[in-house]
């Protein structure tokens, strides 16, 4: 038996690891990248922090795999018929496949968007800001008066967190005259994290203000260029936009919406088995299931896959998968966070630990706990000391 999976993110690198140990066929693991990105530590890395915390080499992943074949190659369209999905390099034939390729930034159209705006979602748009941020504030010895992060879901609000003690930070190592120097969240809806609970808003609003971070709710950002925003129909400068708003499913799934049954948000509907077409299993951010657009919920559908394949194999009873609702945390600047799970919530020193324990919990699902902790702790060491 061959599976093939494509996507080396959380769904597909736990569905590879948990084959692997089962020793079921050959697996092969297509990505477009070859490493393995953690997002949910994406904001810190874009404010200096250590790289070894978001990105861990997929060699290094399936260092023990010998089972795992590891292929760099970006997935474009299937042929179910022949069972081949088919890459930008060549064609893999497969029997059972495991598509876990991530969902991707949208942009709604806004007018300069998709130009001006930095992002934090891959590892090139964290390179580009990190560089944007050198440049300005180590080359130019100048700061914007006005830094907008275009979103205040979690990750915006964590990065507008780090981004406000990286701007002191850069000022006092560097000696320079920070000035008026404010950090804005601009949201559209009526209040901060609109997926998180009203607790959660309220008392992560607190803290953003007790920070000093602007934030505009039930605001809309109609358009972005290099040296100002528009925000409601004013114009402010900036050179510095984030965009951490919207996400879509991927491309491909569209582009081969022939073999899928789509949502109306693009996602793709699969059965209790995850299961989309013959032989064909979508997870983690590509499908409906409850939950998903998160990294646990991608985890445990990665390892569901395994033993649902194992039990193919076997010709044992098959389960249905069972969604089960991950904790929802966010740090917000060092040393505090919130974290909620089941209506009971944590904040402050206890949340920034809880947060941090959730992470620890992350990497230790895809890597042996010595080299997880490893790159856990990578968070409190600075990249380079800019
Ligand atoms: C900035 C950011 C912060 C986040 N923070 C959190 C958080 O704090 N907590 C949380 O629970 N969730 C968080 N999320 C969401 C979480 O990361 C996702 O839900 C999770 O990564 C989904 O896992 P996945 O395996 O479905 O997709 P991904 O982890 O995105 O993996 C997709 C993989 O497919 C590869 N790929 C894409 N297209 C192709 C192709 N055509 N061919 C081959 N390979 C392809 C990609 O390179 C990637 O390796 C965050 C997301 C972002 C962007």
């Amino acid at each position: 038996m061959h599976t093939v999976i494509v996507g080396g993110g959380f769904a597909g690198v736990k569905a590879a690891l948990e084959l692997s140990k089962r020793h079921i066929g050959k697996i092969t693991l297509i990505s477009d990248e070859p490493y393995f990105l953690h997002h949910a530590t994406l904001y810190a890395t874009a404010t200096g922090k250590s790289k070894a915390e978001s990105v861990i080499p997929l060699d290094e992943i399936f260092a023990a795999s010998p089972n795992v074949t590891i292929v760099v190659d970006t997935i474009t369209s299937l042929d179910p018929e022949r069972k081949l999905v088919v890459g930008k390099q060549k064609s893999y034939s497969y029997d059972s496949l495991v598509l876990a390729i991530g969902s991707v930034t949208t942009f709604f159209n806004i007018d300069g968007m998709a130009k001006h705006a930095f992002g934090i979602k891959s590892l090139e748009e964290v390179n580009d800001f990190l560089g944007h941020i050198e440049r300005e504030v180590i080359a130019d010895k100048h700061f914007d008066s006005n830094y907008f992060i275009i979103g205040a879901g979690p990750t915006g609000v964590e990065l507008a967190g780090a981004l406000n003690e990286h701007l002191r930070h850069l000022a006092d190592v560097h000696r320079t005259v920070r000035g008026k120097v404010k950090v804005t969240l601009v949201e559209a809806a009526p209040r901060i994290i609109p997926r998180s609970s009203s607790t959660a808003a309220e008392i992560v609003s607190r803290r953003l203000k007790k920070l000093g971070i602007g934030v505009l709710i039930n605001h809309k950002v109609q358009a972005l260029d290099k040296d100002t925003i528009t925000i409601d129909g004013k114009k402010v400068a900036t050179e510095t936009a984030v965009w951490t708003s919207g996400v879509a499913n991927n491309p491909f799934f569209a582009a081969n919406s022939h073999f899928f049954q789509l949502a109306p948000n693009g996602r793709v509907n699969v059965n209790q088995y995850l299961q989309a077409y013959k032989d064909i299993y979508v997870l983690g951010d590509n499908n409906t299931v409850k939950f998903g657009g998160m990294a646990w919920p991608a985890l445990d559908q990665g390892k569901f896959i395994a033993k649902h394949l194992a039990r193919v194999a076997a010709k044992r009873p098959l389960r249905a998968f069972r969604p089960k609702q991950p904790p929802s945390g966010l740090p917000v600047g060092h040393g505090w966070g919130y974290v909620e799970w089941h209506g009971f919530y944590v904040s402050g020193r206890t949340g920034y630990f809880a947060r941090r324990l959730m992470e620890l919990y992350g990497y230790a699902q895809l890597v042996p706990l010595r080299t997880a902790i490893a790159v856990w702790r990578a968070h409190d060491v600075p990249e380079v000391d800019l």
